[in-house]
């Protein structure tokens, strides 16, 4: 299993670093991880308004495929995005967010390695540490959490649009606010976010609510074949299905039109985990993998080269897919079962 040093909450000293850094630098590439989610977008669109505000130029990107989710884009700042192969090559500030390791990155990896400052700003159990200035809670319901406490710092007041964007990467990491790293302080910042004026109700439903009707049949075939493992998870239950590529294409589905087939299957009473392999256009699986508290699924997806949080995580795997599902099991036999 690959080893992290223990993570902390940003000290005193990292908030300063941060806010100094942003005002020394004129120009920041923000990048956000590879198949970006509405925390990943939300929290670099959020600081791309805050700092343009306060005059620095931002490039805001991501790694190819450089296909913004529909359920995104129509966030406020969605067309300051730059492609990739538009970003220097040696930037003298990058500022990654929601990317818990250097590969997250993508095609934008090099860039971790070839900027001059990197300050990263993560919620990610698994963060290894990466970069030169880190803001990295892992208690955070999001990387939103972070940004927002650091555009105050910064002394921007929030707005409405910078409202949107924090908004999206909490309702989207919280599972609306659901899971079990919502606390009162999230709530409270949910409220201020509100207070921005910002239209919630159609912020949701575009984020979590709104498919092509083409998914309702895609969703449908992965379902119909989820399995059923009582005796997996350490006889807690294991369900799991697949996403196919060529059940995509037939709806003329866009990729990221997958992603939400791991919140139908995890509804399942009689499993603990859920898993999704989601079949790659160039081969192999990315898997998804969601746990209702019994299992520490981030510890299993970290030791399959993934990462992510306790309860939810995820990996690539370049094996087919039963050597796939057999390397879950495997891991997720092996994950520790937290105290309930
Ligand atoms: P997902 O299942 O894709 O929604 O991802 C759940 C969590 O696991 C997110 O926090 C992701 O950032 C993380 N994650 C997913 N895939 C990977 C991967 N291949 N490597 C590292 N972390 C991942
Ligand atoms: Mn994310
Ligand atoms: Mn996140």
């Amino acid at each position: 299993m690959t080893e992290h040093p223990p993570l902390t909450v940003p000290t005193e000293a990292e908030w300063d670093k941060a806010v100094a850094v942003l005002g020394d630098h004129p120009e920041a590439v923000l990048a956000c991880h590879v198949n970006p989610d509405g925390d990943a977008i939300g929290s670099m669109l959020a600081l791309a308004h805050a700092l343009m505000r306060r005059g620095t130029r931002v490039l805001p990107s991501f790694s190819e495929p450089f296909d913004v989710p529909a359920s995104l884009a129509g966030l406020p700042g969605i067309g300051l995005l730059v492609p990739p192969g538009q970003l220097p090559a040696a930037p003298s500030l990058l500022v990654t967010f929601d990317t818990g390791s250097a590969d997250r990155l993508g095609s934008l990896s090099p860039l971790a390695d070839s900027a001059a400052e990197v300050l990263v700003i993560d919620h990610h159990a698994s963060n290894t540490r990466y970069g030169t200035l880190h803001l990295v809670d892992p208690l955070a319901a999001a990387t939103a959490v972070l940004v927002e406490e650091l555009v105050r710092r910064l002394g921007e007041p929030l707005d409405a649009d910078i409202g949107a964007c924090l908004y999206a990467g909490l309702v989207t990491d919280t599972g609306s606010f659901r899971f079990a790293a919502t606390t009162p302080a999230t709530h409270e910042l949910a409220a201020r976010l509100l207070r921005t004026g910002i239209r919630h109700d159609l912020l949701a439903r575009q984020l979590l609510d709104t498919h092509p009707a083409g998914w309702l049949a895609m969703a449908g075939a992965a379902l119909s074949r989820a399995r059923l493992e009582p005796a997996g998870a350490g006889g807690l239950g294991l369900v799991w299905t697949d996403t196919r590529v060529a059940e995509l294409a037939a709806a003329g589905l866009a990729a990221d039109q997958a992603e939400s087939v791991i919140d139908l299957v995890r509804t399942a009473a009689e499993a603990e985990v859920a898993a999704v392999c989601k079949e790659l256009p160039g081969g192999g699986w990315s898997v998804s993998l969601r746990s209702k508290g019994g299992v520490d699924v981030g510890a299993a997806a970290v030791a399959l080269g993934g990462g992510g949080h306790r309860f939810a995580a995820g990996f690539t795997s370049t094996a087919d897919l039963d050597g796939t599902m057999a390397a879950v099991r495997a891991a997720v036999e092996a994950a520790p079962q937290p105290p309930p």
